[in-house]
């Protein structure tokens, strides 16, 4: 089914893990990519269905453009996803998952001869590929996999359920935000079963940083701002504070959560330099603001309360055409009573 929302084509469950299933039974080369910085339930999902497939004989290879950030190291075979701008090889299938197609860094302008497969749950994905699998109501594109595992018949283990479980437990942001549901919360208990302990995964995740990440945090929230009314709330990353606290990008990762901590803000904007004249912001909400439509509009994508988008400008022109754009949607959506 579609719908329009805010002028933009957007899609609820598409395609099924059926058509799917029956490609991986009948092929034999599969390569598998995620979206560019790549995170928890994209590397996650890429490292289940690796282990599934290869409990199948299947050869695959796993190939991203960007590399596993630190705090994602302890997945388990993470040591074997190759990073790459172009792929090396043909295969029989390709297989994006938690992704656009062209997000991967490897899709854009031409698709490869083979088996197109896409599984994701981005409301925003346009599910160009002809094997698509694209579920919203997804907590997590780990949810996916984990019921085509099911499908393909492959006993899940510990090492698979660990997998599972990172995508799970951080794409709902600790079982806390609005995409948690019972059948998250079902799935996650049976990979528990299997012997995932989850302090593993939160030490490794949210109380493992370096030092430095820490103090990068207290140089950007020392400068937060927010608007008249205290609705929308920012921050800035520049390259200059990378180097003057020898951080990267990856060390900003859920910096924009404080900002939406904030009483009385709706939505928290990260502005991050990507370029000379390039940022990345990523946008959060509390749950009353759909930002999916603006993210989609400035070139991005996402869900309804996580969305991002890479723009490019001098730092002020970007955050003020965001500020503006964000102005309009907050006031007009806050007036509409909560459905
Ligand atoms: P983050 O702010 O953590 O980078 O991203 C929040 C959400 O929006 C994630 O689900 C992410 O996949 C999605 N997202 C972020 N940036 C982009 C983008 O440039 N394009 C698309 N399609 N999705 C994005
Ligand atoms: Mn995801």
């Amino acid at each position: 089914m579609n719908w329009k929302r805010n002028g933009i084509k957007t899609m609820t469950i598409k395609g099924n893990p059926e058509s799917i299933l029956a490609e991986l039974k009948r092929l034999n080369r599969f390569l598998i990519s995620v979206h560019v910085s790549p995170d928890g339930d994209a590397l996650g999902s890429q490292l289940a269905l690796m282990l599934a497939l290869k409990k199948l004989h299947k050869s695959v290879e796993l190939y991203n453009n960007d590399p596993v950030p630190e705090i994602y190291r302890f997945l388990p075979h993470a040591d074997e996803i190759r990073i790459g701008s172009s792929l090396p090889e043909t295969y029989d299938a390709y297989i994006v998952l938690d992704s656009d197609p062209s997000r991967t860094g490897f899709f854009q302008n031409s698709f490869p001869v083979g088996t197109l497969i896409n599984i994701d749950h981005h409301i925003t994905n346009e599910g160009v590929w002809p094997y698509t699998w694209l579920d919203p109501s997804a907590s997590a594109t780990g949810e996916l996999i984990y019921r085509l595992i099911l499908l393909l018949g492959v006993p899940i283990d510990r090492e698979i359920a660990l997998c599972l479980y990172t995508s799970i437990f951080t794409d709902t942001g600790s079982f806390r935000y609005t995409n948690t549901t019972p059948e998250s919360m079902r799935i996650a208990a049976t990979l528990l079963e299997y012997g995932v302990d989850p302090w593993l995964v939160t030490e490794q995740v949210y109380e493992s940083f370096a030092f430095q990440r820490v103090q990068l945090l207290g140089h950007v929230l020392a400068n937060i701002q927010r608007n008249p009314n205290g609705t929308i709330a920012w921050v800035v990353v520049t390259d200059d504070l990378y180097r003057k606290t020898g951080t990267t990008a990856q060390d900003t990762d859920n910096f924009v959560n404080f900002v939406r901590s904030v009483h009385g803000v709706e939505v928290a904007v990260l502005f991050r330099q990507t370029g000379d004249t390039q940022y990345k912001i990523s946008l959060r909400s509390k749950g009353r603001i759909d930002l999916s439509g603006l993210a989609q509009l400035l070139g991005g994508g996402g869900h309804k309360n996580a969305a991002g988008a890479t723009l490019n400008g001098l730092f002020e022109d970007v955050r003020d055409s965001v500020l503006v754009k964000l102005e309009h949607i907050v006031s007009l959506q806050l007036q509409k009573p909560a459905v």
